[in-house]
């Protein structure tokens, strides 16, 4: 089962991949991490990156493209994959389609968690995650069980990314209705576009979420 999650930044993606990944076995793919991690490593993608991710804009196709042909070569995706962020652009989502049937590998859905722009700011300015495991809250939404304490891992170390402002989200949302809402119809078209209602709360968006992977039996 390889899964495509689409949406505006903050809609929810990343959150419900996680879920999705701990129930099925498949693995969150993630390009907006993957290209964190590189700017963490100071490596050249990730220098070309970061400017561009601090101004909301996107990361050529070129590099992201490059980024999922390699890590889709890795033996971990038996089960296979949940898209997030990725595609992000009409040229991405050819370039999965040919290396995906290159690698013998089925896309099954692709999902839209809709969720409309006025939410969005509220769900990105007060997202934070663990520093230490990954594991995602809000301010408002998702607080850790205990104050100040990650309920996976115990930690007390937060970190808020800085492109979740006021001032980029606005780029981040001119984006995503520019490039990447071109997708919906382009998956439309051949029957594999899914739609789950994103404004619902976390546990709801995932059963239904789940009752569209169920569906494919
Ligand atoms: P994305 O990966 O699409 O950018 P995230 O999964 O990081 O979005 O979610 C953005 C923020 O909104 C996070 O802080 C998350 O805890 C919160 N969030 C996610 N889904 C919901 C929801 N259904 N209702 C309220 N808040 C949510
Ligand atoms: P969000 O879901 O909150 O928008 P992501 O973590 O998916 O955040 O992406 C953060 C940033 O990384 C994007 O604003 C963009 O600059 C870059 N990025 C991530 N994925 C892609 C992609 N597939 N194509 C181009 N840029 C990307
Ligand atoms: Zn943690």
């Amino acid at each position: 089962m390889n899964l495509v999650l689409l949406g505006p930044p903050g809609g929810g993606k990343g959150t419900q991949a996680k879920r999705l990944q701990e129930k099925y076995g498949l693995v969150q793919l993630s390009t907006g991490d993957m290209l964190r991690a590189a700017v963490a490593s100071g490596s050249e993608v990730g220098r070309r990156a970061k400017a561009v991710m601090d101004a909301g804009q996107l990361v050529s196709d070129e590099i992201v493209i490059a980024i999922i042909d390699e890590r889709l070569d890795q033996p971990d995706l038996a089960k296979g994959a949940i898209f997030d962020g990725f595609p992000r652009t009409v040229a991405q989502a050819e370039a999965l389609d040919a290396m995906m049937e290159r690698k013998g590998k089925k896309l099954d859905f692709a999902i839209e968690i809709r969720v409309p722009d006025a939410y969005i700011v509220e769900r990105i300015t007060g997202r934070f995650t663990c520093g230490k495991c990954g594991a995602g809250y809000h301010d408002t939404f998702q607080q850790p069980k205990i104050a100040g304490t990650c309920d996976s891992c115990g930690s007390s170390e937060f970190v808020r990314r800085p492109d979740d402002n006021v001032e980029t989200v606005t780029k981040r949302l001119e984006a995503y209705h520019a490039q990447t809402a071109p997708l919906l119809p382009y998956y439309d078209k051949r029957g594999a576009l899914k739609l789950v209602d994103g404004t619902m709360d976390i546990a709801e968006v995932t059963r239904a979420l789940e009752a569209v992977v169920d569906s494919a039996g």
